[in-house]
């Protein structure tokens, strides 16, 4: 089987005063997960050295030049020399708060890869696209549009958050679940070949302590990308035990 991975997103939150949670997570154990935590570009020196050896360190995006005149952007090797091994590209918040399209999400993955970063690929319909019977469709286009031919196992990482899903405590079905997972594996098939089959796809959205275990135990979920649950120690060392 695909070795989990149990991811956090801290989305646009902590300060310098948070670096014990930080220490915590690191000090934690992942019953054999590979653990990840995705921090804002102010915390990552800080959360390098908090976390030590056994979390890897992610950003939350990366422009997709290495350097230039790009005011306010982190470019994927700016993250990489900052200790990152990974990086989030196209998450929700990015496709709606910054009009990113598939293709830039695509771009971005790529320069994750250029600068030696695993891309965290995310993708998930929204709650009127589900209501109009559309998850599946939507999802194949975002893997078609977001996903760039060269993806191997080793660099990337599909997420499905579900929009309707994220800071909601709302969550799918087990059933609605298994199937976008089963669907998103067929089409990563149909892109990539024999690939796909070792690739992690994560669950994202409303993922807690007390939901976990039950999301994770769902076929072709090969771990999970957690938010508000991820900035206590306790709570996303609780999901971490959960694989
Ligand atoms: P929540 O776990 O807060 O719902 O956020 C999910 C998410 O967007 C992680 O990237």
């Amino acid at each position: 089987g695909i070795r989990p991975l149990i991811a956090g997103n801290w989305k646009m939150n902590g300060m310098s005063a948070d670096a014990g949670e930080l220490k915590a997570i690191g000090e934690g154990t992942f019953n054999g997960a590979e653990a990840l935590l995705c921090v804002p570009a102010t915390l990552m020196m800080l959360a390098r050295d908090a976390l030590g050896e056994r979390v890897h360190l992610g950003g939350q995006d990366c422009h997709t030049a290495a350097s230039g005149a790009h005011t306010g952007d982190v470019s994927a090797e700016m993250l990489a020399d900052a200790g990152a091994t990974h990086v989030l590209v196209g998450h929700s918040e990015r496709r709606t708060d910054h009009g990113e399209t598939d293709a830039l999400v695509s771009d971005k993955a790529e320069a994750a890869w250029r600068a030696g970063l695993t891309a965290v690929i995310c993708i998930g319909e929204t709650k009127a696209e589900r209501e109009a019977g559309e998850t599946l469709s939507v999802l194949s286009r975002q893997i078609l549009g977001s996903v760039p031919k060269g993806a191997q196992a080793k660099n990337t990482v599909v997420a499905y958050e579900p929009v309707w899903a994220i800071g909601t405590g709302l969550t799918p079905t087990v059933e609605d679940v298994a199937e976008a997972h089963r669907h998103i594996r067929g089409e990563l098939e149909k892109l990539l070949g024999e690939e796909a089959g070792k690739m992690r796809i994560l669950y994202g959205g409303s993922v807690k302590p007390g939901n976990a275990t039950e999301l994770l135990s769902v076929e072709h979920v090969d771990g999970a990308l957690v938010g508000g649950a991820s900035l206590k120690a306790v709570d996303f060392l609780a999901i971490a035990a959960a694989c």
